[in-house]
């Protein structure tokens, strides 16, 4: 990738949406869109300071400023904040403050979803209300701002007084605003933001009252001035003078009590009767601003949590196809990036053919994305009256993007297979999924060295793997290897031979044989060779393994060439008998586990196969019926689920510490 090329494209991406935000208050993106865009191009800037200029969105506040209005010089510059979209954003921000200034306590309030408005006073009456505007210079908004009932007109105060705060407008007011559109046929507001800013940013101020908008002030500038020394003074002075302030701000002492505070307005964000779209943290002692000190765009003595939205809406850019292992081809919506419950995500699996008719998913539609089980991206809906109009149905594809052998599809099933028994994509992907963590898992063998070896004529077939030793020579002196990486590959190639037999008969990449059945296989007949044997009755008298699976088991362990590749390898020195290996463990032994948020001691299959060699099962939901939830980092809505079940909650050392008791 052209790095210079994608700079200049993101920052020409960002100045348009922040100009339809701000200056037209009418955004043709979703935020979880503009904030991915924007996250890639401050990580490209990090990593290529030479590339940043002065004018980039990562170093300038919000909008332009409308000619309509009288402009206004803020004698301290309005910031904005920097966000957090997950729990290792928090600790971070965390880590850093307390580095720069030892202890610290954080005042957390709701992040109301509206537009930052600033007020000035002189001689104890209302002279001035602004908005935000670049961060320098923003609009007089002054007549408006005196149409909202919760700002005073005169304050019992007569030094120079600025507040700030966020101009809003309650979800009740918004829909009254929008039934009232509706009524005069105009275009409806997006979201009470947009309605609350095109509100204040309009010159008749009839039309600003008419709307019932609101603020709460969130700070007080010069506080010094005011002998005004922690943000919490800050607020209670502001109210003893009559302004509106959010009475669900709190004093944290630490990083998890503020985690804490984000994991309860997560759940009751929506019973609150407006909008908010975060939690702000901040430092407490304003004595300590100097020293953790600014960035261009920003305090870093502040950040603003984002919500995970559930639920997101972006732009498919192109739907592609790629060939999986049993020759399975799955439609992939290829997306606009886009934060979906803290995370980057650019592309999204369209399962198949079915799946993307009965949606009538099509290139460049706008999409509701989501996160099934809090991990697979996958499209919700098509946002229908986004669609272009020339826009034409998406097809099935009829031969296989790799081989181009024509594709099948059985009746019954809802997916397309390459046939193909010698489809390049098939057999790289068998190979890959075969030496995968979850099956073989040799170290060293990934998707790239596979398909490297593959092109070099060094792999075709699961066997060739084994025989790579005899051709260590040849291996050694190509380009990017050298003995050590070789020696260290084939010494894992050895060391797999001897996993045991579910691991192998998952590796083979049997359809519709999974992790899950190939354990429940191997525990019942605990060796390779009697599968040859077995018919489709006994196997389907086995729990967890129906009809289809049954009838695969047989199809492939009847299948001559299959037959052979097992006795190949058996040749070779693998393993192919089931060995036990559980031993029962008080605290495990039947107990459910659900595994959430990044585990930094374990590998997730790691921790997996523990608790099952133990005695324990690993669901991937949380229930009633759940016995532990381990939360690393990051942990999301299944963290907030067993809190609000009662469920009990172990960190990943607590689950250490049960694991080596
Ligand atoms: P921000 O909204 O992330 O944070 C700063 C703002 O938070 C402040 O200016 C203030 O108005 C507000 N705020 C609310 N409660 C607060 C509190 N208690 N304390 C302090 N501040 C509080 O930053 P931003 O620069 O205003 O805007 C960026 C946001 O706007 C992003 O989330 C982005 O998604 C959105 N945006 C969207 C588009 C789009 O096209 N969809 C374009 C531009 C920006």
């Amino acid at each position: 990738m052209d790095i210079k090329k994608r700079i200049e494209e993101l920052k020409g991406l960002l100045v348009k949406y922040s100009y339809e935000y701000y200056n037209l208050d009418n955004p043709s993106v979703s935020d979880q869109e503009f904030d991915a865009l924007l996250h890639e191009l401050i990580k490209l800037e990090e990593d290529n300071p030479e590339f940043k200029t002065s004018d980039s969105p990562t170093m300038r506040v919000g909008g332009a400023i409308l000619d309509k209005f009288t402009k206004v010089t803020h004698d301290v510059p309005m910031m904005s904040l920097s966000n957090a979209f997950n729990e290792q954003d928090l600790r971070s921000f965390d880590e850093k403050i307390i580095k720069a200034v030892g202890s610290v306590t954080y005042n957390v309030e709701l992040k109301i979803d509206g537009l930052a408005g600033s007020i000035k006073y002189e001689n104890g009456s209302l002279v001035l209300g602004a908005t935000r505007g670049n961060g320098v210079v923003g609009e007089d908004i002054t007549n408006n701002v005196k149409t909202i009932n919760t700002i005073p007109l005169k304050i019992d105060y007569l030094e120079d007084f600025e507040v700030r705060g966020e101009i809003f407008m309650s979800k009740k007011s918004f829909k009254k605003a929008n039934y009232e559109r509706e009524r005069l046929g105009k275009e409806l507001f997006k979201n009470p933001r947009n309605c609350a800013a095109g509100s204040v940013r309009q010159l008749n101020s009839k039309v600003a009252a008419s709307r019932n908008l609101d603020m709460f002030i969130y700070s007080v500038i010069s506080p010094s001035n005011h002998d005004l020394n922690s943000h919490t003074d800050a607020l209670n002075y502001a109210k003893d003078l009559g302004f509106k302030i959010n009475p669900l701000s709190k004093v944290c002492k630490n990083i998890d009590q503020v985690i804490e505070y984000i994991l309860e307005y997560t759940e009751k964000r929506n019973n609150l009767l407006y909008e908010i779209d975060g939690i702000v943290v901040k430092v407490n002692d304003m004595n300590q601003y100097s020293k953790i000190g600014y960035t261009a765009k920003s305090p870093k003595w502040a950040i603003a949590f984002k919500f995970p939205a559930e639920e997101v809406i972006t732009k498919i850019n192109s739907i592609t196809f790629q060939v999986g292992r049993t020759g399975q081809i799955t439609p992939v919506a290829n997306l606009n990036p886009v934060i979906v419950q803290g995370s980057t995500v650019s592309r999204a699996t369209l399962h198949n053919e079915d799946y993307f008719v009965d949606k009538d998913i099509r290139e460049n539609d706008y999409v509701v994305i989501k996160k099934a089980g809090d991990i697979i991206p996958e499209v919700v809906r098509v946002v229908v009256d986004r669609r272009e109009e020339n826009s034409v149905r998406f097809e099935m594809i009829k031969n296989c993007p790799v081989c181009k052998s024509e594709l099948s599809r059985k009746p019954g099933e809802s997916g397309h297979y390459c046939a193909n028994p010698e489809c390049d994509a098939k057999k790289t992907e068998g190979l890959i999924h075969f030496a995968s963590r979850k099956a073989m898992n040799i170290e060293g063998l990934g998707i790239r060295i596979v398909e490297q070896f593959y092109n070099d004529g060094f792999l075709n077939s699961i066997k060739d793997i084994y025989l790579l030793k005899d051709r260590r020579e040849e291996l050694i002196v190509k380009e990017g290897f050298g003995v050590k990486s070789i020696d260290k590959l084939l010494e894992n190639i050895e060391i797999s031979k001897n996993k045991n037999m579910d691991k192998l008969m998952f590796g083979l990449g049997i359809r519709h044989v999974g992790e899950k059945v190939s354990k429940v296989v191997a525990t019942n007949f605990t060796n390779m060779f009697d599968m040859f044997k077995l018919d489709k009755d006994t196997l389907i008298d086995i729990d967890e393994v129906g009809e289809v699976i049954a009838i695969s088991l047989v199809n492939y362990f009847r299948n001559e060439d299959n037959i052979k590749l097992i006795n190949d390898l058996s040749d070779l020195g693998l393993n192919m008998e089931y060995r036990s290996n559980v031993v029962q463990k008080v605290e495990f032994s039947g107990k459910t586990f659900v595994l959430t948020g990044k585990l930094e001691i374990y590998k997730r299959d790691e921790a997996k196969a523990l608790i099952e060699s133990k005695g324990g099962k690993v669901s991937g939901s949380v229930s009633k019926k759940t016995d532990y939830v381990v939360a690393g980092t990051d942990a999301g809505s299944k963290l907030t689920k067993a809190l609000s079940l009662g469920v009990k909650v172990l960190t990943e050392e607590e689950f250490k510490d049960l694991i080596d008791r």
